[in-house]
């Protein structure tokens, strides 16, 4: 074992997010393996992963929270649920089962290392004063989800600099965001979009032959496909969305 390690705080299982997920994981351990120490880390300040880092307005779940939700705490709201109405269904599920006294919240993960001759994880974490803090573990549990929670993806496209509009991401959307009378065009899959209540002001078109998806079509030789990009007005000559 080496000096960092014997330095760590040790623990039988160490869970890795507080989203949906790992909220979901310290249960069960709880409940299955009470014998069992656990610690919840998590890089962001609160619990709810996605629901907690996504933000536009209107922002809800597209799949039914009956099954979305967990077993051992059935969803009794309305089957499509908001963000919000998510992060409180988590919250009770936090303060119910006193799963908040095993999460170390700002604590993100560097790195995790196996030992096999110690049958053991070392796993390093940064604390958010900086701090660069040990743990280790006979289990790892990974319930980081797939987004990068820190700073959503934007991709770099030639002539960004000159785009005269707003570029707005999901992950930090700007909440006086004026969208009445605006063009605005959805890159990417527009599930996000379709996900939210779309504002009033936003009139959305399918435009078939500009990719990306909303609308599902069953195609002549039976084949399921989804096309669609929107845009609430027509298109300049050039093919560029005025703005
Ligand atoms: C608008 C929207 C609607 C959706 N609707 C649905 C739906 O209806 N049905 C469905 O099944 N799915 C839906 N999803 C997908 C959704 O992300 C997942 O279903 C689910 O919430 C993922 O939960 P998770 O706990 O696995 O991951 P996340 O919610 O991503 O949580 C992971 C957590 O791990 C933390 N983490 C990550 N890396 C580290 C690290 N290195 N160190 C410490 N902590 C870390 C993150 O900060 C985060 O809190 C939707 C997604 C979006 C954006």
């Amino acid at each position: 074992m080496d000096d960092s390690a014997q330095r760590a705080e040790h623990f039988d299982v160490l869970i890795v997010g507080a989203g949906i997920s790992g909220i979901g994981g310290a249960h069960h351990l709880q409940e299955q393996c009470p014998g069992r120490s656990f610690v919840v880390l998590e890089a962001q300040a609160g619990f709810g992963g996605t629901w907690r880092t996504h933000r536009y307005p209107g922002i809800r779940s597209d799949s039914d929270l009956y099954t979305f939700g967990y077993r051992f705490k059935p969803w009794v709201g309305a089957p499509i649920a908001s963000a919000q109405a998510i992060l409180d269904y988590m919250g009770e599920v936090i303060a119910e089962a006193g799963i908040d006294r095993h999460i170390r919240y700002g604590h993100t993960v560097l790195s995790a290392r196996w030992s096999s001759a110690e049958n053991l994880w070392s796993v390093e974490t940064r604390r958010r004063d900086g701090e660069i803090v040990m743990f280790t573990a006979g289990f790892l549990w990974m319930c980081q989800g797939y987004y990068r929670h820190s700073e959503g993806y934007t991709p770099e496209w030639p002539g960004m600099d000159r785009f005269q509009g707003q570029i707005v991401h999901p992950q930090t959307w700007p909440q006086d965001i004026d969208l009445a009378g605006k063009n605005v065009v959805v890159i990417g899959s527009p599930t996000s979009l379709r996900r939210s209540e779309r504002p009033a002001a936003l009139r959305l078109r399918s435009r078939p032959g500009l990719s990306t998806t909303t609308t599902k079509k069953t195609t002549s030789e039976g084949r399921r496909s989804r096309t669609a990009q929107f845009s609430s007005a027509p298109r300049s000559r050039t093919g560029r969305s005025r703005s």
